[in-house]
């Protein structure tokens, strides 16, 4: 069994996550292999002391945050075997830009790809911008090696079964973008995916992987309106190839579809130039081609669309990438100053709907009467809502806001959360959306993989009874 660390000056820098809530744990283990991670959680569930796993800490929703127990860190599993077998520690953006060099592309890609780790990633079902067409981390995954809470070391692929003792939750998830609760799932490597460090620590993964696409086109759109904004994405999405799904023949199909509100293109008025007086949104399209740039038709549409089609900005090339990258990113750095200057947390939606729901959602988010910044995956009509409170009494009214807006997206057939998880803070919201019969499957789940309750104690779901 490995030596623990348990000086409390090193186990304090592993403590909070990008929630900032911040925990407390007993010890820190940093295994170096899966034989480590195994011997780590035999001892933990002989005594039963919880244990959370901690990658990169990047987690919105405090996952990563011990609430007493152990730490179990993915930092010394690094190891990359091959193009596309690597360790869970591995930073995301390193496997990508190993596979880009190659002409491989690996479609999932969290914002926080330079900075999160690959198990975490699949733990967690992590999307991104591009999973208008590929979908979350999920499809991309083809094999893990899993150590289960008890300790054993599993290899699963689709072709694993579940474990005949383990009942796993039979219930219908919304037909959105989603990653909030257990995956009804038919095979171990499925059930692994999206589990938040509650049923298993993903040691190793092996990827799916495309060919690189000859080039991506990229266009920064203007629109004078949300309803000409929608009629656009409305357009841009009918035929695609989204989730997985073949485009149609004509179909604009782009990858990425992500749109900025009024406020955002304020945030970035303040910082660059390019955008035009009149906007009151915007959309940042991204479309791959093995050809040639497809310009024309989507020229044609903008135009057709009424959009501000002469302010677009075009990029093909890296200098021009580079320019709309410093575009979107003016946006998170404007609402993180303003978080800075008002001296009080942002509280961000993370919701996704129905393609129905869209407008009623939007509108309900524009109806806000709090100092806001909205921008996102519309293509997946998954957009996040920044509420800026810079009172005490704001943030009150935000924090109720925000449960009311959260339970509107699930009575319109959305989740409480596409893609940062449930983690601690949210585990009331995922409670409402389930119900109760599938909350008690959720439980019965985890104590059959996990009979004392160790790994993750407190994601998804409050600890075991009485504890
Ligand atoms: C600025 C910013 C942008 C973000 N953008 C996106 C985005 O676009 N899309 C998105 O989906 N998310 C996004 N996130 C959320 C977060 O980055 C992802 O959930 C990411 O996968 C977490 O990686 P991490 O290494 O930091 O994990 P941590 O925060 O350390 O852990 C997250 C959870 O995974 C568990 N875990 C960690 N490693 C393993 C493992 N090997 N096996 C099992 N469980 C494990 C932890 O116990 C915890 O429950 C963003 C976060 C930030 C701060």
């Amino acid at each position: 069994m490995l030596t623990p660390v348990t000086d409390p000056a090193i186990i304090e820098g592993y403590l909070r996550d990008a929630s900032n809530t911040v925990g407390h744990a007993s010890a820190l283990y940093r295994p170096r292999s899966a034989d480590d991670v195994a011997a780590v959680l035999s001892a933990a569930q002989a005594r039963a002391i919880p244990v959370t796993v901690t990658a990169r800490r990047t987690s919105t929703t405090g996952a990563s945050v011990p609430q007493g127990g152990w730490l179990l860190s993915m930092e010394h599993l690094t190891a990359v075997e091959a193009p596309n077998i690597a360790q869970g520690g591995v930073i995301l953006g390193q496997i990508q830009a190993n596979l880009s060099r190659l002409g491989l592309l690996f479609p999932p890609d969290p914002t926080s790809r330079h900075e999160c780790s690959l198990g975490a990633s699949i733990a967690c079902n992590a999307s991104g911008a591009r999973s208008f067409r590929y979908g979350p981390t999920r499809p991309w995954i083809e094999e893990i090696e899993v150590v289960i809470p008890t300790g054993q070391i599993l290899h699963a692929t689709r072709d694993t079964p579940v474990p005949a003792d383990w009942p796993v939750p039979r219930w219908v998830q919304p037909d959105v973008k989603t990653a909030a609760g257990y995956a009804p799932a038919d095979n171990l490597l499925d059930l692994m995916i999206g589990q938040e460090g509650t049923l298993g620590v993903i040691t190793k993964a092996r990827l799916r992987l495309l060919d690189q696409p000859k080039g991506v086109l990229c266009l920064f759109a203007f629109f004078v309106d949300r309803p000409t904004t929608l009629a656009f994405v409305e357009r841009a999405r009918a035929g695609a190839a989204r989730r997985g799904a073949k485009a149609s023949p004509g179909a604009l199909s782009p990858r990425a579809l992500e749109y900025f509100d009024s406020n955002a293109l304020d945030l970035i008025r303040a910082r660059l130039g390019g955008v035009p007086a009149a906007a009151q949104a915007a959309l940042y399209i991204e479309v791959e081609h093995d050809a040639e740039p497809p310009l024309d038709a989507w020229w044609d549409a903008l135009l057709d669309g009424d959009a501000l089609a002469d302010a677009t900005i075009v990029a093909e090339d890296n200098a021009g990438r580079a320019r709309l990258q410093a575009l979107r990113h003016a946006v998170p750095v404007g609402v993180n100053e303003r978080v800075v200057a008002n001296g009080m947390p942002k509280i961000g939606t993370d919701f996704a709907v129905p393609d129905h729901a869209l407008g009623e959602i939007m509108a309900a988010y524009d109806a806000v009467d709090i100092p806001k910044v909205c921008f996102g995956h519309i293509g997946d009509n998954h957009l996040h809502l920044n509420l800026l409170p810079d009172s005490p009494a704001t943030l009150e009214r935000a924090r109720q806001t925000y449960l009311e807006l959260a339970r509107q997206a699930v009575a319109l057939g959305g989740t409480v959360s596409a893609e940062h998880g449930i983690g601690k803070l949210k585990r009331q919201l995922l409670a409402e959306m389930v119900g109760p019969q599938t909350l008690a499957a959720f439980r019965a789940l985890k104590t059959a993989v996990d009979p004392a309750w160790v790994l993750g104690r407190g994601n998804i779901l409050v600890g075991p009874a009485g504890a």
